[in-house]
């Protein structure tokens, strides 16, 4: 029979795909001396093995388990559920990765009437509580009950004697609620609460692994490209507990402060309390100078530890301790969750003290962090003239500020209509991750730096203030109170998490820049990468704010984004709706000066580094006018009837827009387009370069399929520039190639480089026609292939590598076949995304275009794939 369950001394750091990140760094402290209560681990074989027999943990698995724990039974030198002081244990899920809160805990395993009775003889008052938490974290976890109705039980005792806090419910109290918890347990679960420890571990262990697949633990991996084939492990671990007197506590600590980077031991900890208390935000804690004043030996100890499990693992760790009458257990160690600002910190200070390579840091950083740093700022003389309207902790920086939302839902519906949220809340819960990453920042009242919404929003790289008690929330009624005024749903606020202040306004912001350790960490990327990073830009501002951030070109600049401003879009129409090619050159004459202007501010902009410029390619629909009064105006303007305009734009429907008359296919059947923007380019260029500035024009046609097709579309563009060259007597040298965003050109790469100097990737398209899966449309039904698993990730997210992937990779090896210097590049949204770049890296690309604010981002994730590609 295959080994699935570990001792503690049995495994280590290195084991974290078999034993889960929690399970192998509990066996690592171990290594290290640390005082780590005794336990043992569930492999994530043995999670694959449940879910390969119909969810069941089979009997050669139970038989290990309780091997397992008799060993545990020994060395603790008790009885599990037994005894005078019974053995009790914690069962907690551990993935490959960390997933903060995404999956089930359960505390306190083994309580029942009879350890309760033997635990009450020493102190009443935590058996009662141990036992009730038990209960409600059983019936929450392993039954599926909700938590809520169990919370209400505890709040109606508090309100009725009066009391604020859960730590001044007495002996009697917690007995009371005890009684009136088996009774709900029975109620609602249709079973007396099991008495036996054995059936509750094997419970308890079943639901550990189902929770892989909960709702929220699918969405962060498919958030954080954690595979589904990874599952998780299960660490049973004898408890220790923090809540039996007031020389008992528990607490978090960061071994570096987690928002700022700063080297300090940072952290919260609650007296007579268990670790669920300071995570889920239901208690503020108090921050860990207190435990320094209350107890220094005990401070200094922790503080040593964390060093010790730095250099161990050279990284910011987040551990979990707890206090049992005075002496100090270590829980929990993994490398922490941080800010963006602080992960540039921490790995500029690491290389600094010598703790770290360069290379090391590098590989350390997630790149998507970056994000957060790359968001705006409040502009400071707008901060100088608002006072906040309330203040709570800063946990997460950035500003951010939108439109009041008080539900996860009204969040969503919010983002799908391209309008701002914040999302306000007592507390949240894994539940409302969804939420979390449709708003643009969350505020909740309650909760400490370590609480849920905090951990979300810093890995998320969302603004987040959090223990804002300033605010009188009435979630019920959508509404809170503060500064004396009412805030509704719909309301503009914003927040500011690197202050922890809220306002109540929507302020104006400022770019993020460049500077301190960010620009160290970049400057270390640019050193090891190997792939160019450019930008997709389709303005003078995009371009600007590219160059600051890093671009080395442009990617992509989508000719028809400049078409959307009243004036051109008229001329825009004219040239759609036009029936006669005198009609439509006249429009285009038009559209020529904008063009023209356009291209070369982004010339001027980017001072003799490449430029792509792609003919026009949307689908037509996109700028024909479809309401009456648009029709109407232009029928004017073109000295055309209503009626004939009308019927034009009718005829110009089309059944499959995306597949339609679109990209290149639009220049085969009215050619004078072509010319119009080739002249416009190669006129801005030959303006620019009068005036000194070196240029490098790239015209890319899009949606190719055909060598011919691309050698039509070639030709009209080369007989046009030279004529503009040559009547302005000057030489500037530009390229002329091709997307590759249809199936087709990728397996005919060979043939179309034939004709094209370069190859763009637009996977945009490619994997919109490789799945025959619609861009605009896949939302509406994503959802259900993830929760079938049938996919893991959005392939419009990330590239499909098996699929997509392989058609890139052959449309490289046939393309430098035939034309060994071909430039190959990518600049589908793909292009920012780390995961793709890496992809892009391996397949041999010599860029990588995305949009301004990625422009780090991808830096950083293509020095990254430098340096662990071999
Ligand atoms: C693409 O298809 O990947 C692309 C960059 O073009 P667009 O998104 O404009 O269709
Ligand atoms: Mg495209």
């Amino acid at each position: 029979m295959k080994k699935f369950v570990y001792l503690f001394s049995e495994g280590s750091a290195d084991k974290k795909s078999l034993l889960g990140g929690k399970g192998a760094n509990l066996c690592e402290m171990k290594l290290l001396g640390l005082p780590v209560p005794d336990g043992f681990i569930v492999s994530t074989e043995a999670c694959a093995d449940f879910y390969k027999f119909g969810q069941k943990v089979r009997e050669q698995t139970q038989e290990q388990i309780f091997k397992a724990l008799a060993v545990i039974e020994k060395t603790m030198g008790k009885k599990f559920g037994e005894g005078e002081l019974p053995l009790l244990v914690s069962v907690r899920s551990g993935s490959r990765a960390s997933m903060p809160g995404m999956m089930d805990t359960v505390l306190n395993l083994g309580m029942c009437d009879g350890s309760c009775e033997s635990l009450a003889k020493i102190n009443p008052r935590f058996a009662y509580d141990s036992y009730r938490r038990f209960i409600q974290m059983f019936a929450n976890v392993v039954m599926g009950l909700d938590r809520s109705k169990f919370e209400k039980i505890i709040d109606e005792i508090k309100a009725k004697n009066n009391i604020i806090y859960d730590s001044e419910l007495n002996a009697d109290d917690l007995k009371d609620i005890l009684t009136k918890y088996k009774a709900l347990y029975k109620t609602m679960a249709k079973e007396e609460f099991p008495q036996n420890p054995r059936e509750q571990l094997m419970r308890a262990v079943s639901a550990v692994f189902k929770s892989w697949q909960n709702p929220r633990a699918v969405v962060y991996r498919r958030l954080h490209d954690i595979p589904s084939s990874w599952g998780t492990a299960v660490s049973i671990q004898a408890m220790v507990f923090g809540n039996i007197d007031q020389t008992c506590g528990t607490g978090v600590a960061f071994s570096r402060n987690p928002s700022s980077g700063e080297n300090k031991l940072y952290g919260e900890y609650l007296l007579n309390a268990q670790g669920e208390d300071v995570v889920a935000g239901i208690r503020t804690p108090n921050p860990i100078e207190v435990l320094k004043e209350q107890s220094p030996k005990l401070f200094e100890e922790l503080m040593s530890y964390a060093r010790l499990l730095e250099t161990r693992y050279k990284d910011m760790q987040d551990m979990e301790f707890t206090i049992e009458r005075g002496k100090l257990y270590m829980l929990q160690t993994r490398n922490g969750k941080r800010t963006g600002a602080a992960a540039l910190k921490i790995a500029v200070d690491m290389v600094e003290e010598g703790l770290k390579t360069e290379k090391e840091a590098l590989l350390g950083i997630d790149p998507k962090q970056l994000d957060s740093v790359l968001h705006p700022q409040f502009e400071k003389k707008a901060l100088s003239k608002y006072t906040p309207i309330a203040s709570g902790l800063p946990a997460s920086p950035g500003a951010a500020c939108g439109k009041i939302c008080f539900d996860v839902e009204k969040c969503k519906q919010m983002k799908a209509q391209k309008i701002k949220s914040i999302l306000v809340r007592l507390e949240t819960s894994p539940e409302d991750i969804e939420g979390m990453n449709a708003s643009e920042g969350i505020l909740t009242v309650r909760g400490g730096m370590t609480s849920h919404a905090a951990v979300v929003a810093r890995g998320m790289g969302r603004a987040c203030v959090v223990g804002c008690s300033d605010l009188r929330l009435d979630e019920e009624n959508k509404q809170f109170e503060a500064g004396g005024k009412v805030y509704r749903e719909g309301d503009d606020i914003s927040i500011d998490g690197s202050t922890g202040h809220v306002y109540g306004a929507a302020l104006p912001t400022v770019e993020a820049e460049v500077s301190g350790d960010f620009a160290i960490v970049l400057g270390w990327a640019n050193k090891y990468r190997k792939l160019k990073v450019r930008a997709n830009a389709d303005t003078k501002a995009d371009a600007e704010t590219a160059l600051r951030f890093g671009a080395e070109g442009i990617g992509l600049t989508r000719t028809e984004h400049m078409f959307f401003k009243k004036e051109r879009i008229m001329a825009i129409r004219e040239m759609i709706v036009s029936s006669t090619e005198q009609q439509r050159k006249a429009a285009l004459d038009k559209i020529l000066p904008y063009q023209r202007e356009d291209f070369e501010q982004i010339f001027r902009v980017m001072n003799g580094k490449p430029v792509t410029i792609r003919l026009i390619d949307p689908p037509l629909h996109e700028f024909v006018p479809h309401e009456d009064m648009e029709i109407k105006e232009l029928a004017k303007e073109m000295k055309l009837t209503y009626k004939s305009l009308k019927q034009t734009v009718q005829s110009l429907h089309e059944f499959n827009p995306m597949m339609g008359h679109r990209g290149c296919r639009l220049i085969v059947t009215f050619p004078e387009i072509a010319v119009m923007q080739t002249q416009a380019i190669i006129e801005a260029a030959v303006a620019a370069f009068k005036a000194g500035i070196a240029v490098h024009p790239e015209i890319m046609v899009p949606l190719v399929m055909e060598r011919k097709e691309f050698r039509f579309v070639h030709d009209i563009i080369k007989k046009t520039a030279d004529e503009v060259l040559g009547r302005n007597n000057v030489n500037i040298e530009y390229t002329v190639g091709t997307m590759i965003e249809v199936p087709r050109a990728a397996l005919l790469a060979d043939e179309i480089a034939k004709e094209a100097e370069f190859f763009s990737f637009g996977t945009n398209d490619l994997t919109q026609m490789t799945f025959g899966f619609s861009r605009d449309d896949i939302g509406k039904f994503i959802g259900d292939y993830y929760s079938n698993n049938i996919l893991d990730f959005d392939p419009f997210a990330k590239i499909d590598f098996e699929g997509v992937g392989q058609l890139m990779t052959r449309a490289c090896e046939r393309g430098k076949k035939v034309r060994p210097n071909i430039e190959l590049g990518i600049c589908g949204e793909h292009g920012g995304d780390p995961a793709s770049i890496k992809f892009c890296h391996t397949i041999g690309l010599h860029y990588v275009s995305c949009s301004p604010f990625r422009v780090p981002v991808a830096i950083l994730a293509a020095a990254q794939a430098a340096l662990s590609v071999k």
